[in-house]
């Protein structure tokens, strides 16, 4: 039997969440996941962002009931996804700091003009450009390192697959993506696989087969999958899919989260 884990899952406490948190645990539940992870958005890029948008003690609090009420049936860790930490380092070390989290997201949604990924005027840019920036934030955020995994790693494509009718691989840029992976290993931190982008324009994971690969080559061992879900039906959708892209490319395990800690779990 396959370990189900779901650790990138978003409730109605994140602005674009559509269900609650129990909704959230029931569904996870009745899908036979073992363990999950609820990561909030609290975006960094502006320093009045989180206490106006990210509620911190409704989380806490919703977080302990949760795991009081399901105990036993699923094990329920207090994640969080923090868009472009780098931008505003004391910040996501205050926020970070502020609470036991068990496991923390880095993403990258905006790009420098904090311009959101999935608003860019596309007809302004090259694809070759948009790569390269993308790359280059990224190579800042995983340097700063203020989490645990990196999110979706090549998001890039779920917003301009469409547009630029082609599949998007950041592969292309190899020697770029190679250098940002090592320091992702370096630094001891890791990549999730994201099944969003199966429901999405790329209908591939981010990353995609080949940078998983290419991960694993480089000797990168911390590797957790989330579905991304902003609504209960999502919870726990292609992780057998992303467990399977896993025992392709040669992991025998996945990565799971205590106290920021890694913990890896067999995955069949
Ligand atoms: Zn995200
Ligand atoms: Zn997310």
């Amino acid at each position: 039997m396959y370990y189900l884990i779901d650790y990138h899952i978003h409730t109605s406490i994140s602005p674009d969440g559509k269900d609650s948190i129990i909704q959230v645990c029931e569904s996870a539940i009745n899908k036979g996941l073992k363990e999950i992870a609820i990561t909030e958005h609290c975006e960094m890029h502006r320093k009045d962002w989180a206490s106006q948008y990210y509620d911190l003690e409704k989380y806490k609090n919703q977080i302990l009931e949760v795991r009081e009420n399901f105990k036993g049936k699923i094990e329920i860790k207090a994640g969080l996804e923090l868009g472009q930490p780098h931008r505003n380092l004391k910040e996501s070390e205050e926020l970070i700091g502020s609470f036991n989290y068990d496991y923390i997201i880095g993403s990258l949604h905006k790009m420098i003009n904090n311009i959101d990924l999935g608003k860019l005027d596309l007809t302004t840019i090259t694809l070759d450009n948009l790569c390269l920036e993308y790359l280059q934030q990224l190579d800042q955020m995983v340097v700063c390192g203020k989490f645990d995994c990196v999110g979706h790693l090549d998001l890039i494509k779920r917003y301009s697959t469409n547009y630029y009718k082609q599949r998007i691989t950041l592969i292309k840029y190899y020697d770029f993506l190679v250098d940002i992976l090592k320091k992702i290993i370096e630094n001891g931190k890791g990549i999730e696989i994201n099944t969003s982008g199966l429901r999405q324009a790329p209908k591939e994971t981010m990353p995609g087969l080949d940078v998983i690969k290419l991960y694993k080559s480089l000797g990168g061992e911390i590797i957790t999958i989330g579905s991304d879900s902003h609504n209960k039906s999502d919870v726990g959708k292609n992780i057998i899919d992303a467990l399977k892209l896993c025992e392709e490319v040669g992991f025998k395990y996945i990565t799971t989260f205590n106290n920021r800690k890694p913990y890896w779990k067999k995955i069949y």
